[in-house]
């Protein structure tokens, strides 16, 4: 597949997929085709004062890599649990429970009977409440997901220009500095850049 061209410099040469980059950023070297290890070279050495390029050491490789990382959810990926279905499988429990107590234990069965109904009692007068607290945080944990989906759709889309170091959209053709980059991915635009 052939590279568009750099917004900046106009040469294609210098233009490389960002998402490839981070491929190439976390796969291990040994796994590299010799191109693919001839980029990482020239993308993730270090180069010292005298102009002389290194390997970066492990933490100075993770800062580098994440410059092209996507974006990532926060680390919640629990979905919240519906109240009513909750509430029905105690309930199960409960009933299984109390035909345990009523065999072998009949005399307690009123207690934990009355347990279980205080329990009910209780679900179904807070009932409203809770459910909508669920509601909540329900339609903030899609919202979320959403804006990730956007954000990674963003990133795949995005190129990276070696020698600007700038990525940029070929279909919007505009520059954005590697800096900029996780605020573009996340909110489409950079606030504090001129057009
Ligand atoms: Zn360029």
């Amino acid at each position: 597949m052939k590279n568009p061209k750099c917004p900046v410099c106009q040469k294609e040469s210098c233009v490389h997929k960002v998402s490839l980059l981070y491929m190439i950023g976390i796969s291990e070297q040994k796994d590299l085709t010799p191109e693919n290890l001839e980029l990482f070279n020239r993308i993730y050495s270090i180069k010292d004062s005298e102009g002389n390029s290194r390997r970066p050491a492990r933490a100075e490789m993770r800062e580098a890599i994440k410059r092209f990382a996507p974006p990532s959810g926060k680390d919640r990926v629990i979905r919240p649990v519906n109240p009513d279905l909750a509430v029905l499988a105690m309930l199960i429990f409960g009933i299984i429970f109390l035909v345990n107590i009523y065999t072998q234990q009949a005399a307690y069965f009123p207690y934990a009977l009355g347990i279980l109904l205080v329990f009910l009692l209780g679900y179904a007068v807070l009932r409203r409440r809770i459910i909508g607290k669920f509601q909540n945080e329900l339609q903030s944990t899609t919202n979320e997901r959403k804006v990730v989906e956007k954000a990674v759709d963003r990133w795949m889309k995005l190129y990276y220009c070696e020698t600007d170091e700038i990525v940029f959209d070929p279909n919007r053709n505009r520059s954005i500095p590697l800096m900029f980059m996780q605020e573009y991915i996340l909110t489409g635009q950079v606030s504090n850049l001129q057009e």
